[in-house]
């Protein structure tokens, strides 16, 4: 790229100004990309009123480009690492404590946009009305059932259960039956502190065997299988659920009949 004096220019008398066509194609390029005079003659070998000249002749207008691009920041491959992973401008200044505005000019030469992540709707309403509450339990916020004072949250008209929600941020899958959490604070909606039905079962069955419990029997008194029916208690006492079920069913329609018919 670099020019020397050339043998034309030197045998040609008083058209020292006539330079190599590629250079003088270099010029005009670098005119039009809107380059210094000081950077085309550090790019080009030609002097600065050269340039100058060439700039008037051509009517490029006055540059437009003020650093050179080839100007490092100290800091410049983890800025453009991070930009590249997607961060913010203001994360990468947070991260690496470089210059505004060299990150932005780093961002211009990448050509990549910013573009903010997305939480899903949903899980940002939820996120937005829960409050971590010490010994690592996170308190609902937000809507809850009247009368149990269970919290729910409504989304695009339909009601969700923030701790189904945090049962499926931790696991990644739907639960199975209801999901709450067993810890000592009330409706906690922390994802590590809720399970679903099968996972309740599970850890309540730990507990039983820990605390030196026997292996549930294979069937209730009334015989119903207990793999199927079979439930642990929050202390690890065994029930079956089908017998439960039928107490509670003979218990309301005793009380929806009190006289009989009159
Ligand atoms: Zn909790
Ligand atoms: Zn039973």
């Amino acid at each position: 790229m670099t020019v020397g004096t050339s043998e034309t220019g030197a045998a040609t008398a008083g058209a020292a100004r006539l330079l190599p066509p590629a250079t003088e194609e270099s010029i005009r390029m670098l005119l039009s990309e809107g380059h210094t005079d000081a950077e085309i003659r550090r790019r080009t070998g030609v002097d600065v009123r050269t340039a100058a000249r060439r700039r008037k002749e051509g009517g490029f207008g006055p540059a437009t480009r003020r650093r050179r691009p080839n100007r490092k920041h100290p800091k410049e491959q983890q800025v453009q690492a991070l930009i590249t992973e997607g961060l913010s401008n203001g994360e990468v200044h947070r991260r690496t404590g470089a210059d505004r505005s060299a990150i932005r000019r780093i961002r211009q030469q990448l050509g990549i946009a910013y573009v903010p992540p997305k939480l899903p709707p949903l899980e940002e309403k939820w996120e937005q009305r829960t409050r971590p509450v010490e010994g690592g339990h996170l308190e609902w916020l937000g809507e809850r059932a009247k009368r149990s004072g269970t919290p729910v949250m409504r989304y695009r008209e339909k009601s969700h259960s923030p701790a189904g929600i945090a049962f499926r941020q931790r696991t990644g899958r739907d639960p199975v039956g209801q999901v709450r959490a067993e810890c000592d604070y009330p409706h906690c909606v922390a994802p590590a502190h809720v399970d679903d039905e099968p996972g309740r079962q599970r850890t309540r069955e730990q507990l039983r065997y820990l605390t030196g419990g026997a292996e549930r029997p294979a069937r209730c008194r009334h015989g119903h299988d207990q793999n199927e029916h079979g439930r642990y208690q929050p202390d690890g006492t065994a029930y079956c659920e089908a017998c439960r079920r039928e107490r509670k069913r003979s218990r309301r329609t005793a009380d929806e009949q009190p006289g009989g018919p009159a």
